[in-house]
């Protein structure tokens, strides 16, 4: 039991928090109004009857009330209303961390009344903010992948359409689930991240390989409710809004020539289903694995938006494959070397494409929204160096204009940059440290001299052949 108190939830919290049963760990919206037995531990009304039954069954050993107030096992059914079972639990009970406590739902009128604002949201989905709204946030932070972008803008504002508004009706709009394929540290992660930080919604990153089949090594498909639960607060109505981002689902293809049970692939597939389509899941709070301590809840997963990204390796050779197949005999050469070059080619990418990669039928038909983002040039590279509105050059420049300093990047240097980061066949995931590591020596040096005044990092510097430029303030002319 933790020691440390602060995490502890109180009586005052009683408003905030939903009490728990320290028998079956359900919540009391679930089992209704629990039964207090000391400051922190309440035992919902089934687990109470449960014991007593157990004790009235034990041998004629009836105690009939066992001194309790209000309490009479000889009429049946019991009254637990009015029972409070001061010290009928010997010693104090710490109570149940905050971490595993659950939220109570608020209406949202009462949270109006109490003053309470969420915060602010730059696109707030209960306003629907239309695709073009959505996108243009998007370009402020990611770079290129236009189609992309628009892809996902419109699947998202059809998805929150569908939460917000009464989809209720003899047409049931469809989930707008997503898979995107891309090369890694093309963006496809920071692109859910973005938009999940736009819409203020809770985000959940889970990597599939980590996934197993319940009951095996490794985390249940529930663990991935647990995270959203945590990244909202507890609060399950934001959790159930939220959205789930599944990477590396390339993983969990099919095993070709198994014997053995696949329990990390096929079976994991078939594990996120039901999560994917939209049902009632039972999810323990604050921990990623069902266990008799924890206590639970239920989310629904109708409304969570679940993206899974992965790399699809080889995936290319499977959609060439298909499309010269579908060309006459005699002519392929000629059209495998225009596939060859296609950089469009993951576009053309169908769902017989994506089975026999390995994906079960059920599963891409859960995943009605496709598409791929595009590996980063060097180009690409220079621009997310210094475009994004919280661009790593301009957190740089930031700093430095703190210590009144002025850092300009040479072009060519940025250009050496990139090249460096393509090596590194990471896509953009390489930039942070290439850059850390030169301007380690920047930061160490320049705030000890304070007369100078604009510093500039060039190619040479970069490539460890010279130092930077530096100018001294009053000798600067421009
Ligand atoms: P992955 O496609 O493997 O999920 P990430 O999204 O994690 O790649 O990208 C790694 C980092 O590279 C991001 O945190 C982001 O800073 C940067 N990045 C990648 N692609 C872009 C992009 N298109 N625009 C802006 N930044 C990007």
């Amino acid at each position: 039991m933790s020691e440390n108190t602060d995490d502890i939830i109180k009586d005052d919290d009683d408003d905030k928090y939903e009490k728990i049963c320290y028998m079956c760990r359900q919540p009391e919206s679930t089992t209704g109004k629990m039964i207090k037995m000391t400051d922190n531990m309440y035992i919902c009304p089934a687990c109470m009857q449960k014991t007593f039954d157990l004790m009235n069954n034990s041998g004629g050993n009836n105690i009939p009330g066992f001194g309790i107030p209000g309490l009479d096992l000889k009429g049946g059914k019991l009254n637990f209303d009015n029972i409070i079972l001061p010290g009928f639990f010997p010693g104090d009970f710490g109570g149940i961390p905050k971490s595993q406590r659950v939220k109570k739902a608020k209406p949202e009128k009462d949270a109006a009344k109490n003053g309470e604002k969420a915060p602010e949201a730059v696109l707030d989905f209960r306003k629907l903010p239309p695709p073009h709204k959505i996108r243009e946030q998007l370009d402020e932070y990611v770079i290129g992948q236009d189609r992309a972008k628009k892809i996902i803008s419109v699947a998202v504002y059809n998805h929150y359409k569908r939460v917000t508004k009464d989809a209720a009706g003899d047409i049931e709009i469809g989930k707008s689930n997503m898979l995107m394929i891309g090369p890694t540290g093309c963006g496809k992660t920071y692109l859910v991240q973005t938009l999940a930080r736009l819409l203020n919604v809770p985000l959940a990153i889970t990597d599939a390989t980590s996934l197993t089949e319940a009951g095996y090594i490794g985390d249940d498909v529930e663990s991935v409710l647990s995270k959203l639960l945590k990244a909202a607060d507890n609060d399950v109505d934001k959790a159930e809004t939220g959205i789930v981002f599944i990477d590396e689902i390339d993983k969990i293809a099919k095993k070709r020539n198994v014997t053995n049970r696949d329990v990390s692939g096929e079976s994991v597939q078939q594990g996120l289903l039901k999560l994917l389509e939209g049902a009632d899941v039972e999810v323990p709070v604050g921990a990623t694995s069902k266990n008799a301590m924890v206590p639970m809840t239920t989310i629904n997963t109708k409304n969570i938006l679940f993206i899974c990204g992965g790399a699809f390796p080889d995936l290319d050779e499977i959609i060439k494959k298909r499309l010269s197949k579908n060309t006459l005999m005699g002519f392929n050469n000629d059209l495998k070397d225009k596939y060859d070059n296609d950089p469009e080619l993951l576009d053309k990418v169908t769902n017989e494409d994506l089975r026999e990669f390995g994906l079960i039928p059920e599963f891409i038909g859960r995943l009605p929204v496709v598409y791929s983002l595009k590996g980063l040039d060097a180009d690409m590279l220079v621009k997310i160096m210094k475009e994004p509105k919280n661009a790593i050059l301009k957190q740089y420049q930031k700093l430095l204009a703190l210590d009144e300093v002025d850092l300009q990047f040479d072009e060519d240097a940025l250009k050496v940059i990139a090249e460096k980061a393509l090596e590194k066949k990471t896509g953009a995931r390489g930039l942070r440290s290439i850059i850390e590591d030169f301007m380690l020596d920047i930061m160490y040096e320049i705030p000890k001299d304070p007369s100078i005044g604009r510093v500039f990092i060039t190619k040479d510097y970069i490539e460890g052949k010279g130092g930077p430029r530096i100018v001294l303030r009053g000798q600067d002319n421009g």
